[in-house]
């Protein structure tokens, strides 16, 4: 019920437009306008050049048909197309007039159309002329005029007149004008729905992120265990978030485990010392005792806080191996680690060391120190005195398999399994004087579980026990 209430509360707090999904949609907005404006300048741009593309053809192909009517003799200039510039399109003042100036190079007007009577005199720039025909923009009074000027040559290519014909750029502007309002008009809506299309984006690209997060906030200390469940390929955005956080989930959940299983497992097992040293002293307290009682006490307090430490210190490296940090591994040579950490410990025992060629394990070397140690040292334990043990290492297909053999009491076969659990010792070994801890096995396959390696124990042919572990063999090129 208190759950329940809590997830409501959670579900009412959450804003509708969060900070980031505000900042992505006014960058959407922003960008989908500029694309508008950009858009719009665009077609402007295109159409007045369409249409003024438009206007200059229809100027010069009107030109080219009055230039036939043009007989140029020297100074005399002769005009034949009378018929042509009595048209309407050259009397009258109507959307698609003509207005028709020549002037002399003295700037003398020779020839004019009718309709310039009424509509007046524009104005005549002589012309830089580069090219046989230049156009240019003119304002005549209200109106607006695209002009062509063309040079009228006579038969030596000199020049003898100029000719001016002008249009109205009424119908263009307003055809601009009319694209310019439509914009301005309809700017609103275009507003509204690049509003309305970036929240939908923004909330439409945020929504598995928000799957995600919300299968993350479900899974809390108490179900570490569970991963999140999303569909998208690892080198995807979302993938890669799904599996970083899944792995981060898989690491806490392991250092959670680790942590509490050191703390169960010491606090068991710190219990037995503990209270054997808090009675020893409330004895030895009740009363005054001579020195040698006391010192019998101090030698008991001495060894129960060895065996403290000795559990501390084996429980740690578990806990060290267990998390399978990369932190310690490196590649190193079997023979090396035997030659100058094994046999020096070992050195008045009768051991006998088979080291097949250089053979190289990925790992921690002192891991696998520990390893060949506690083997080792469990064959010298469970044997009788002097007995021999062999340590051999081998390459076997793509393994390097170690193994260490003794000639002592043996494991029964239902005891072969759980003597790799921690704590574990097998009843023999309870009833007999041999010392320890049952955490040796224990630490030694978590090591070796590490480096990707393998542990099992069989009897040995004659007598006494054969321990293999087996390693992934590493090729040293
Ligand atoms: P410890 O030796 O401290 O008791 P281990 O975890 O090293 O703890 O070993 C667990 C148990 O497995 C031992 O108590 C012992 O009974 C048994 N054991 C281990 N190695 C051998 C061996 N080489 N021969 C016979 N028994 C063994």
């Amino acid at each position: 019920m208190a759950k329940d209430t809590f997830s409501l509360l959670n579900k009412i707090k959450k804003p509708l437009f969060t900070d980031t999904v505000k900042r992505i949609v006014l960058w959407d907005i922003a960008i989908f306008f500029l694309l508008f404006v950009t858009s719009n300048v665009f077609t402007i741009v295109i159409t007045n050049k369409i249409l003024t593309d438009n206007l200059d053809e229809r100027l010069k192909n009107e030109v080219e048909t009055l230039l036939g009517s043009f007989v140029i003799r020297q100074d005399s200039i002769k005009f034949t197309g009378y018929s042509e510039i009595k048209e309407p399109n050259f009397t009258t003042i109507n959307s698609g007039a003509f207005f028709l100036q020549v002037y002399s190079i003295k700037d003398k007007l020779l020839l004019s159309s009718d309709n310039l009577k009424s509509f007046g005199t524009i104005t005549f720039n002589i012309p830089d002329i580069k090219s046989k025909y230049e156009f240019a923009n003119l304002t005549a009074g209200n109106h607006q005029l695209r002009v062509i000027y063309t040079p009228l040559m006579n038969e030596q290519n000199k020049l003898a007149a100029y000719l001016q014909l002008s249009v109205f750029r009424t119908e263009y502007s307003s055809i601009m004008k009319k694209i310019i309002l439509f914009n301005l008009l309809n700017l609103p809506f275009i507003l509204l729905i690049i509003v309305l299309v970036s929240i939908f984006l923004a909330k439409k690209s945020y929504s598995p992120l928000n799957k995600i997060i919300s299968i993350a906030e479900n899974i809390s200390a108490n179900n570490l265990n569970a991963r999140i469940k999303y569909d998208a390929h690892p080198q995807d955005e979302l993938g890669r978030l799904r599996d970083t956080l899944n792995n981060l989930f898989t690491r806490l959940e392991a250092q959670i485990n680790q942590i509490s299983q050191f703390t169960d497992n010491a606090s068991h097992q710190l219990m037995t010392p503990l209270t054997a040293v808090k009675t020893e002293l409330e004895y030895i307290l009740k009363r005054d005792r001579a020195p040698e009682e006391y010192k019998e006490t101090l030698t008991m307090l001495n060894v129960q806080t060895d065996k403290m430490i000795s559990i501390i210190k084996s429980l740690l490296v578990i806990a060290k191996y267990s998390s399978n940090t990369e932190e310690y591994k490196s590649v190193f040579k079997i023979s090396q680690v035997i030659n100058e950490l094994i046999k020096p410990v070992f050195k008045n025992q009768n051991i006998d060391y088979e080291i097949g060629g250089d053979l190289y394990l990925r790992g921690s070397y002192e891991g696998f120190q520990i390893v060949l140690e506690n083997l080792i040292d469990n064959a010298i334990k469970y044997s009788p005195d002097k007995s021999r043990v062999i340590v051999r290492a081998e390459r076997v297909d793509d393994n390097v398999k170690i193994s260490v053999e003794d000639f002592g009491t043996g494991i029964i076969d239902e005891e072969k399994e759980k003597i790799f659990e921690k704590f574990y010792r097998t009843a023999s070994s309870i009833k007999g004087s041999v010392q320890g801890y049952g955490l040796g096995l224990c630490l030694v396959k978590t090591i070796v579980l590490s480096m990707e390696g393998t542990i099992k124990v069989e009897d040995n042919l004659q007598i006494g026990t054969k321990f293999i572990v087996s390693f992934p063999l590493i090729n040293i090129i």
